[in-house]
């Protein structure tokens, strides 16, 4: 792995917390290195650590950045509450390999007067959590875009968790033919079936518990399929009825949809996405599944 020098920081990672900083440390890498990038929001968990261990294992330099990215969260949403501990993730990220932890205030990425937004229009951005969050991934695109500018890199990692944000900003590279590889990496779970989340936090016990339920109608799901059930309103309204045992689960949206486009189907006879959002209390959680 390179070393860098000052004037990042004396550690092997190093800390860039502004652009010009940023800017001194990928200078400082040259051009002739590989870049493997991986944006999150910190709080970090076994979720990002995976994207982090893959970037790492698949380029010369691993950057990650973390910025809970004002622009993503509606107001009245949890941008205020969202977890943050800097001191902890910068340990957890250079244990996992990262070389450069880019951690921006949002007046650097958004300067004054910014009013520049990138949005993919149509099915993708309107489905699933573009119904509740309209305005969200329009943030996503924009701050990704703002990050692949600044960063520039070779591949960028996201996680399956986030199924949508994946088909979202495939579609944008491939629309502004951006130079830049997405890699997905698979949703990494608890010991029993819980998606990690940085939002876990948030859950008291009994919601702890009967969150399982996200995972748990997945898997009821998947098996429904392999039995034979390939029509999505059945599919659908089991995954319905079994979140709905769960007194504390408030239903967002459960839909299957087209794995590619996000497009409505009625059977599934090519890949599909099945997901979930639901909440508990003020907690919004979300899960997933591809049915091939
Ligand atoms: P976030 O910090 O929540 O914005 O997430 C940053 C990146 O980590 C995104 O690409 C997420 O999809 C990914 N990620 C979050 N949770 C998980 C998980 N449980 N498994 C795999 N990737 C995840």
């Amino acid at each position: 792995m390179m070393q860098l020098s000052p004037p990042c920081n004396n550690k092997t990672m190093k800390i860039a917390k502004t652009i010009t900083e940023l800017k001194t440390c990928l200078e400082e890498i040259g051009k002739d290195k590989t870049i493997g990038f991986v944006p999150t929001m910190g709080y970090l968990h076994d979720g990002h650590l995976s994207l982090i261990n893959e970037a790492q294992s698949h380029n010369d330099v691993t950057v990650v950045s973390i910025f809970v990215n004002p622009t993503q969260f509606a107001p009245g949403e949890d941008l205020d509450a969202y977890p943050r501990d800097f001191d902890q993730d910068s340990l957890l990220a250079e244990a996992a390999g990262t070389d450069l932890l880019f951690f921006p205030d949002p007046g650097d990425i958004y300067p004054a007067g910014a009013s520049t937004f990138v949005e993919v229009e149509g099915e993708s951005t309107r489905k699933l959590c573009g119904q509740s969050r309209p305005t969200h991934f329009k943030g996503v695109t924009t701050v990704v875009n703002i990050l692949f500018n600044l960063i520039q890199p070779t591949r960028a990692y996201f996680g399956q968790k986030d199924a949508q944000q994946v088909v979202v900003i495939k579609k944008m590279i491939r629309d502004l033919h951006l130079p830049v590889q997405l890699v997905v990496c698979p949703i990494v779970r608890e010991a029993d079936g819980l998606a990690l989340s940085s939002r876990n936090v948030f859950l008291n016990p009994e919601q702890r518990n009967q969150a399982l339920v996200l995972s748990q109608s997945l898997t009821a799901a998947k098996a429904l399929y392999r039995a034979g059930e390939g029509r999505v309103k059945i599919l659908k309204d089991q995954i319905i009825s079994h979140i709905s045992n769960m007194p504390l689960a408030v239903i967002d949206y459960v839909d299957i949809l087209d794995f590619k486009t996000l497009a409505d189907i009625e059977n599934i006879t090519s890949p599909a996405l099945v997901a979930v959002a639901v909440r508990f209390g003020s907690t919004r959680l979300i899960d997933n599944i591809i049915l091939d």
